[in-house]
């Protein structure tokens, strides 16, 4: 009770500058509970088996508790996860600063898996498609990730993790070549002739540059790429969803949330 005394006074303090008075204590006092996602009343809407009460939000529909007992089920805790996004961190040393399990922070990397935005660029630009390479497990496990990168918007588009065959790379040439770039610069890799129309195709040691700068990002912001790291990935499946996590997860903010 104290505390909703509390969180009154503070309110009116606050809603004295934005006028709206009476909603907002009404709400207070109706609903002792805002949602921890968009701050709309909540409803009581039954216990957990341990007796804590539960609530509903009337606007967002999620269900969340007062306090949580296990962190990772705390919407603030979610919220410091998306910014481990380009912190260079490896999952260990994440999951031990927000304090949850290691299997849950990878849980969560892993729903990046289904990241793939429908990206649609203008008619007529340029793209760089470059490979970056890089270990799973051990040094003799070597992978490439491959990528499109929109050079005046630098923006990603397609990705592969995987080998570096023309299968590999078709991919992610075809989702350049859908967006009727002007122009597709690569390096002197041979399997590219093959799958980019001459006319298009730009090739050269020099040609790719913004993509290479964007490659150095990569590696200084996923621990998992950091030049003679300790921390492979340990699968492709996880290599590829904290690319996607780091590519794409900005476009679609409440993401990991679904
Ligand atoms: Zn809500």
């Amino acid at each position: 009770m104290d505390k909703i005394i509390l969180g009154c006074i503070k309110l009116s303090d606050e809603v004295r500058r934005t006028r709206i008075v009476l909603p907002s204590l009404l709400h207070l006092i109706v609903y002792s509970m805002m949602c921890k996602w968009c701050n709309c009343p909540c409803v009581k809407a039954g216990k957990q088996k341990d007796g804590t009460q539960k609530y509903q939000c009337k606007s967002c529909t999620k269900y969340q508790q007062r306090a949580y007992r296990y962190l990772a089920y705390d919407p603030a805790v979610h919220d410091q996860f998306r910014r481990f996004e380009d912190m260079g961190v490896g999952v260990n040393k994440a999951a031990k600063f927000l304090q949850i399990s290691v299997n849950t922070f990878q849980k969560w990397v892993l729903k990046a898996e289904n990241l793939k935005p429908n990206l649609c660029f203008p008619k007529g630009c340029t793209y760089d498609i470059d490979e970056v390479q890089t270990y799973i497990g051990k040094r003799e496990n070597k992978y490439w990730i491959t990528y499109g990168w929109h050079v005046d918007l630098h923006a990603p588009i397609g990705l592969n993790v995987g080998g570096r065959s023309s299968r590999d790379l078709k991919g992610v040439v075809d989702e350049v070549l859908s967006n009727q770039p002007k122009k597709i610069n690569t390096d002197r890799y041979l399997a590219y002739p093959g799958l980019i129309p001459q006319k298009l195709h730009s090739r050269g040691k020099r040609k790719a540059n913004c993509i290479e700068n964007k490659h150095k990002s990569l590696r200084k912001d996923i621990a998992y790429l950091i030049r003679e790291t300790m921390c492979f990935a340990k699968s492709r499946r996880m290599l590829e969803a904290r690319i996607r996590w780091y590519f794409w997860a900005k476009m679609e903010p409440d993401f990991f949330l679904k």
